[in-house]
């Protein structure tokens, strides 16, 4: 990697919060070759060989054979992914896998928010959780937003550093945006277009299509506009799409269909990926850094760079702020 050097662009600069968490995660600021994609080490199209995950993953399962490899070969003791809550179908939580079964069962993905940063405090805290696992090592699969909340609360002087205290490594997801859990599949999947939640099996977001299968049915293949309503509005402010504070990142943009797209950034998420392909757990292709693949990634990165992210402060939808009560103070008569 060559020295730092100014960020490529305007719609590229990082900033200097951001480029100060890096420091602390990766021990370097990105390069300019590493201005879109953020600080990497490879990039890769992957594969599982388990068929059971497989069948199961939404892309090619590489983030459960990435936690599987690490649970088998006790690098782990378990894996914060997101599963379901039981009383609401599809609507995801964090939940805690130590088996191959729990990870195909929460394999695939949610295309609403799930709270793995809620799950990560409830596992810290002592005496919150049903089970206190927090002497127990752990990887965490999140949303690009999660891995900045979470490093942003981590790296921070005034933050619990236990947090992250058993955090080997993380795997983040790609992501452009994320859909209301009511607007997306209570609203529009089952009251528009009548589909009971129970019966669906898939939900992807594939070409800007979205396809939602019960079975292997696919009962809705609609232009993703139909839940432009549905975006999160939190979305608008974000501009991380490749998951740039993960050790792992990855996603399904530039890998054929069924293989996953994985990049890794840190040393030890490249072990990792290494030591599951030598164990059988995957297969890998090497990407070509200046490859069509690689170079539509970070086109889509830097489309979600274009976003705004100092529009923290909330506008229009917000609450007006109220008027305070003027209270009429008498002078005292006497
Ligand atoms: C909201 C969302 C938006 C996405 N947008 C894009 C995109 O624009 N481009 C792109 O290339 N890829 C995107 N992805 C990633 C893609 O859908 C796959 O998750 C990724 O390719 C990994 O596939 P896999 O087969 O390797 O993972 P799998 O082996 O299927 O494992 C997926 C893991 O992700 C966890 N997970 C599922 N939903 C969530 C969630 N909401 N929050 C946190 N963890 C979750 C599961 O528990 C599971 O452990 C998005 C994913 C999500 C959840």
């Amino acid at each position: 990697m060559g020295p730092v050097q100014p960020a490529k662009s305007a719609t590229t600069a990082v900033p200097a919060s951001v480029a100060e968490i890096e420091h602390r995660i990766f021990g370097r600021e990105r390069t300019a070759d590493e201005a879109i994609l953020g600080v990497h080490i490879g990039s890769y199209s992957v594969r599982a060989k388990d068929p059971e995950i497989v069948a199961n993953a939404q892309d090619g399962g590489a983030v459960s054979a990435l936690m599987l490899y690490a649970l088998e070969k006790k690098i782990i003791d378990y894996a914060l992914v997101s599963g379901f809550t039981s009383r609401e179908p599809w609507k995801p939580a964090p939940k805690v896998a130590r088996t191959r079964q729990e990870l195909i069962d929460n394999a695939g993905s949610e295309y609403t928010p799930g709270g793995q940063i809620g799950g990560m405090a409830e596992i810290a805290v002592p005496n919150r959780s049903v089970v206190n696992f927090q002497e127990e090592r752990l990887t965490l699969v999140g949303l690009p937003c999660e891995l900045q909340g979470f490093w942003r609360m981590n790296t921070h002087w005034i933050a619990a550093p236990k947090l992250g205290r058993n955090l080997v490594f993380t795997i983040g997801l790609f992501c452009s945006k994320v859909f209301d859990y009511q607007k997306m599949m209570v609203d529009y999947v089952q009251g528009t277009r009548g589909i009971d939640l129970g019966t669906v099996t898939k939900v992807n977001i594939k070409k800007n299509r979205l396809l939602v299968y019960t079975g292997d049915r696919l009962a809705i293949d609609e232009p993703v506009e139909v839940l432009a309503h549905a975006a999160r509005e939190e979305c608008n402010i974000c501009v991380d799409y490749s998951a740039e504070l993960a050790d792992i990142a990855v996603g399904a943009i530039g890998s054929a269909a069924g293989w996953s797209t994985v990049l890794t950034r840190t040393p030890r998420g490249e072990d990792i990926l290494n030591g599951a392909v030598e164990s059988g757990y995957l297969e890998m292709k090497r990407l070509d850094p200046a490859g069509k693949a690689i170079k539509f990634l970070e086109t889509l990165c830097e489309r979600k760079r274009l976003r705004d992210p100092s529009a923290y402060i909330r506008h229009s939808t917000a609450f007006a702020r109220p008027e305070p009560k003027l209270m009429v103070l008498e002078a005292p008569t006497k």
